[in-house]
C-alpha cells in the first residue's frame, strides 16, 4: 500500500510536525486494540493508556485523515440529539446531559495543558439567529440552563447589539458561550497521537482493518498484521464497515465543506469578526466559520447529502461567505476541502457493544470535537468496569433507515431537502 499523505487543506498546511507512523506487520498484542485514528480512536487510546492498559492504534491512512483533521475547529458544548435522550431517559437521561456537556472540553483543555499541546485554542463561540423564530428558541434555552445553575458564560445577544459582535447584518441576534471557542483540530488530534506514543501506545498508520472479531478472543486482521486483543474498539466515523448488521442503517455519511481565504489585512475586515468568535448559524443547514489566528476566515456549510463532492468546491461555498460577509469580496480563496459528517438518524451519538470485548462510538452528526471525547471516556470506562453512562447510551432506541444500502443518502438528501426549504421560510 502507498503511504497516505494529508489532503491539502489548511490544517494540513500548518501542521506542527510531520511524524509517520509504520504499518502493521505481524502478530502484536495488546490490551486494546483501537481502530480509527481521529478523535474518537486517539482519545480512547490515549485514556487508556493513562490508564496503565497496553495499547494498539490502527489507522488505515494517516492520524487525523477523515473528519477530525478536516472539521471547522469549532469546541462547542454539549453532543447532538440532548432532546431524544431526555426523551427517552427521562431524569436520567437530563442528568447524563448536564454532567457531560463540557466534559470534552475538560479533556482538550487538560491534555492541551499535560502534553504541551499547541492548537491554538481561543474560548468564545456564538449560535447565531437565521430566522427571528430562532430567537425564541435560544432565550428559553438560555434561560433554561440558568435555572438549571448550569448558565456560566452564556449570554444573549439582541439584534440591535449585534454590530458589537460580528460585522454582519444577516442576524436576527443570538447567545454567547464562553466556554465554548475553537481550536486547530488536526494538531489537536497529531498532538494527542504523540502524546498516546509517547505513553507506549503502538500506533500503525496505513493499516486499515479488514476483519474483526469479539467474545472471549478478539483480534484485528489487517492486510499485512494481526493484532491480538482484550478489548478491541471501532473508535471513529467507520460506519457499518466490517459488515455488523446492529450498525446498518443507523447512520449515513453527509459532506460538508470548508473554505480558507487569504489572511485579511484591510481595516473593513477587522470589523467581520472582532472578537474572534466561532459561529454557527441556527439552520439545520447550517453555516459555520471563524478566523485563524493569521486571520483568514475559515468558511463552512453547504452539506451535501446525497455524498457525491461538488466539483469547484471554493465556487460553490465563496458567494455564501459573500452574502454573509459582502466586505470579504476581494478575498482570494487559498484553501479548499471537505470531509464527511456521520449523521445519525436520530442524531445521538452511537456508543456500544457489539458482543462481548468488541466496543463502538461513533455518529457526532457534525458535533464531534467535544463529543469524541466523552464518548472515548465513556467507552474506556466501560472497558474498565465502569458502565453507569456507557449503558445510558445503550439503552437508546436508535431508529434505522431501510434500505440504507441503496437508497440511504437520497432519503437523507430528500429530508434535508426539506429542512433547507424550511430554513428558508
Ligand atoms: C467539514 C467538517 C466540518 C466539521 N466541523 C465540526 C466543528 O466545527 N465542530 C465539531 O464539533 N465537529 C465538526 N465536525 C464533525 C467532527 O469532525 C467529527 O464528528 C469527528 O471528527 C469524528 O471523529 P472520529 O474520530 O469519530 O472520526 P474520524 O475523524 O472520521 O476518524 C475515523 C478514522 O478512522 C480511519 N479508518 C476508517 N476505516 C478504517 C479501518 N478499516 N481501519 C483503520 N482505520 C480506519 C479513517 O481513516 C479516519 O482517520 C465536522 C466534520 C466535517 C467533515
Amino acid at each position: 500500500m502507498t503511504a497516505q499523505d494529508y489532503i491539502r487543506s489548511y490544517y494540513a498546511a500548518t501542521a506542527n510536525d510531520q511524524t509517520r507512523y509504520p504499518a502493521l506487520e505481524g502478530t502484536v498484542k495488546a490490551d486494546v486494540c483501537v481502530i480509527g485514528g481521529g478523535f474518537s480512536g486517539v482519545a480512547t487510546a490515549l485514556t487508556m493508556a493513562e490508564r496503565g492498559r497496553s495499547v494498539v492504534l490502527l489507522e488505515a491512512k494517516r492520524i487525523g485523515w477523515g473528519a477530525s483533521g478536516r472539521n471547522g475547529g469549532q469546541m462547542i458544548g454539549g453532543i447532538s440529539g440532548e432532546a431524544t435522550i431526555k426523551k427517552q431517559l427521562g431524569a436520567a437521561g437530563a442528568k447524563l446531559v448536564r454532567d457531560i456537556r463540557y466534559r470534552g472540553h475538560e479533556i482538550i483543555e487538560s491534555r492541551i495543558a499535560k502534553y504541551g499541546i499547541a492548537c491554538d485554542l481561543q474560548y468564545g463561540w456564538m449560535e447565531v439567529a437565521a430566522r427571528p423564530r430562532h430567537m425564541n428558541h435560544m432565550r428559553a434555552y438560555v434561560e433554561d440552563r440558568i435555572k438549571d445553575g448550569d448558565g456560566g458564560g452564556l449570554e444573549i445577544v439582541e439584534a440591535d447589539q449585534m454590530p458589537r459582535v460580528l460585522g454582519t447584518s444577516s442576524y436576527y441576534g443570538g447567545y454567547i458561550d464562553r466556554r465554548s471557542g475553537h481550536l486547530h483540530p488536526l494538531n489537536l488530534v497529531r498532538g494527542e497521537a504523540n502524546a498516546a506514543a509517547q505513553l507506549g501506545v503502538q500506533i500503525f498508520e496505513n493499516s486499515p482493518a479488514i476483519k474483526v472479531h469479539g467474545g472471549a478472543k478478539p483480534w484485528v486482521e489487517t492486510e499485512r498484521g494481526r493484532v491480538e486483543a482484550g478489548s478491541i474498539v471501532i473508535g471513529g466515523e467507520i460506519f457499518n464497515r466490517f459488515g455488523q448488521p446492529a450498525l446498518k442503517g443507523l447512520m449515513l455519511p453527509a459532506g460538508s465543506y470548508i473554505i480558507a481565504t487569504e489572511p485579511l489585512t484591510g481595516s473593513d475586515t477587522a470589523s467581520v469578526d472582532p472578537q474572534n468568535f466561532a459561529v454557527a448559524d441556527s439552520n439545520v443547514v447550517l453555516d459555520y466559520y471563524r478566523m485563524t489566528p493569521d486571520r483568514r476566515m475559515l468558511f463552512g456549510g453547504r452539506c451535501n447529502y446525497t455524498n457525491r463532492d461538488p466539483a469547484d468546491i471554493a465556487g460553490t461555498m465563496r458567494p455564501r461567505m459573500i452574502e454573509v460577509f459582502p466586505q470579504l469580496k476581494d478575498a482570494r480563496v487559498e484553501f479548499s476541502w471537505g470531509g464527511t459528517i456521520a449523521i445519525v438518524v436520530n442524531r445521538v451519538p452511537a456508543i456500544g457493544r457489539l458482543e462481548p470485548n468488541l466496543y463502538y462510538l461513533q455518529g457526532y452528526s457534525g458535533h464531534g470535537v467535544n463529543a469524541t471525547h466523552i464518548a472515548a471516556e465513556i467507552v474506556s470506562d466501560a472497558i474498565c468496569g465502569t458502565t453507569e453512562q456507557f449503558d445510558l447510551f445503550d439503552r437508546i432506541k436508535h431508529t434505522r433507515l431501510p434500505l440504507s444500502d441503496i437508497a440511504g443518502n437520497y432519503m437523507l438528501a430528500l429530508g434535508m431537502l426539506y429542512y433547507r426549504i424550511r430554513d428558508l421560510l
